[in-house]
């Protein structure tokens, strides 16, 4: 009997990349395999509402999975995720052919109800309810055959902050049992994994909650750090107004634990960071990176910017781009602000013309590129370890190294150097270097990447 078969489209964070991941996993080991949009019989679209329009990004999506499958009825379409939470139920009537509904708690019931749509064709069903407990989920997350596996600590957010919905569509907090995450983490360093990225919303407030068990965040990574075969820990998103001294002291004591953190700051204006609530200011971000730097003066920092924010000044925007320069930060995420339905910002007076916020979104990424490429600059000549991902995409790299390397033939690799960079480098060929560990000098910065040359006790 040929088995069922599935397609999932994934937009946004790594949080919806892992529920998607954990999704095709749930529905292989109940018999499904995966397939092509054309060709399959669950399609099942997991959505995102933090980046701009959401809701045409999904009605888009669909329009394309009628076209892709025929729209005659005989796909199941599902919807999961953060717009799923929003429109709920209003989904039907919005597109007749989507059957299953499931908002963020509910993608742990999916696969079950999945099944149950399938036997009976004229049944939909919407799974928006938010659940008392962390929404366990049955079954192991595909790693997709990579070295490095996402663990999720936590689900949800309680900061309200003006521009987000995420509290809405994710729900209140929810911090998961550590026991349940410490097995998750066994499991895939067992299966092959030697790094773990631990997933949450707000993780620095982890524990601090009704169904929390009493472990702090610091707790957890120390104990997470200590589980036999893990090489490389490292998390996100943290909130600077939860990071503790036990958070940052990790970052000089415990040795897995990777010189990398985003640490979103959003703005660099007091003003404008009150009207965002969240709950600190300039100075306070300034000292948070200072104590960092103290223990571990190597830390690459990234960030989160919004940019023309309601009310934001041509001054309160240069603030931004001081505390840029002021922090260094190798690489940012930034974006005009918009409305998102339901947040509080929604209802600010002073919202911004968009030639202002693109004319400063310009600037700030033109900022953004000079500092990032700064710190790639500053890499060259140093020595570090590559975790190899996979085949490099880059198809010209390090062709004078390649010749360098020896009379051996090579082919390019792409890995990660504790900092979180793609370093491209030749290795030998005929060989899989999947989830190597590599020590490398880095020879050439590119514009978003690195290139290395293996050391000589490294090279095979
Ligand atoms: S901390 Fe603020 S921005 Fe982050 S998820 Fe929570 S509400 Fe949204």
């Amino acid at each position: 009997m040929q088995p069922r078969s599935y397609h999932v489209i994934t937009f946004g964070c790594q949080m919806n990349v892992h529920d998607s991941a954990w999704l095709g996993a749930a529905l292989e080991a109940r018999g499904f395999a995966r397939a092509e949009l054309a060709d399959a019989e669950v399609v099942i679209i997991n959505t995102c509402s933090v980046r701009e329009k959401p809701e045409q990004k999904v009605m888009s999506a669909l329009g394309r999975v009628r076209q892709a499958t025929g729209g005659d009825g005989r796909v199941l379409v599902a919807v999961a995720g953060c717009v799923a939470q929003q429109l709920g139920a209003e989904l039907f009537d919005r597109s007749p052919q989507v059957r299953l509904v499931a908002g963020s708690d509910g993608i742990a019931q999916a696969p079950l109800a999945i099944e149950r749509l399938l036997a009976e064709p004229q049944a939909r069903l919407a799974l928006c309810a938010f659940t008392e407990a962390f929404p366990e989920k049955e079954g192991a997350p595909r790693r997709n055959g990579g070295p490095s596996a996402l663990v999720t600590i936590m689900q949800g957010c309680d900061n309200f902050c003006a521009y987000c919905i995420v509290p809405f569509t994710r729900g209140r907090q929810k911090s998961r049992a550590t026991p349940a995450i410490l097995e998750e983490c066994r499991e895939r360093l067992a299966e092959g994994a030697s790094e773990i990225t631990l997933l949450g919303q707000n993780v620095n407030a982890f524990g601090r909650d009704k169904t929390g068990d009493g472990t702090s965040f610091f707790r957890l990574l120390e104990q997470v750090a200590a589980l036999p075969g893990l090489r490389r820990l490292r998390y996100v998103t943290p909130h600077p107004k939860d990071m503790g001294p036990g958070d940052v002291a990790a970052f000089g004591s415990l040795p897995t634990l990777c010189p990398r953190l985003h640490l979103p700051l959003q703005a660099g204006s007091d003003a404008v960071l009150a009207r965002m609530r969240r709950r600190y200011d300039s100075a306070g971000f300034l000292r948070l990176v200072e104590d960092l730097r103290a223990v571990r003066p190597d830390l690459a920092l990234s960030t989160d910017l919004i940019v023309g924010f309601p009310g934001e000044t041509e001054q309160d925007f240069q603030a931004t781009l001081d505390m840029m320069e002021a922090c260094g930060f190798m690489s940012s995420f930034s974006f005009c602000y918009s409305d998102r339905p339901g947040a509080a910002a929604t209802r600010f007076p002073d919202k911004l013309p968009p030639e202002v916020q693109h004319e400063r979104l310009q600037r700030l990424q033109a900022l953004q590129d000079r500092l990032g490429q700064r710190w790639l600059d500053a890499r060259a000549g140093q020595e570090t370890t590559l975790l190899i991902e996979g085949r490099s995409p880059r198809k010209e790299t390090a062709a004078q190294d390649r010749a360098e390397v020896s009379a051996v033939s090579c082919e390019d690799w792409q890995g990660r150097d504790p900092y979180g960079v793609p370093v491209h480098v030749p290795l030998p060929a005929g060989v899989n270097h999947t989830g190597s560990f590599i020590p490398v000098r880095i020879v050439e910065a590119k514009r978003h990447s690195l290139v290395g040359r293996t050391l000589p006790d490294s090279r095979a």
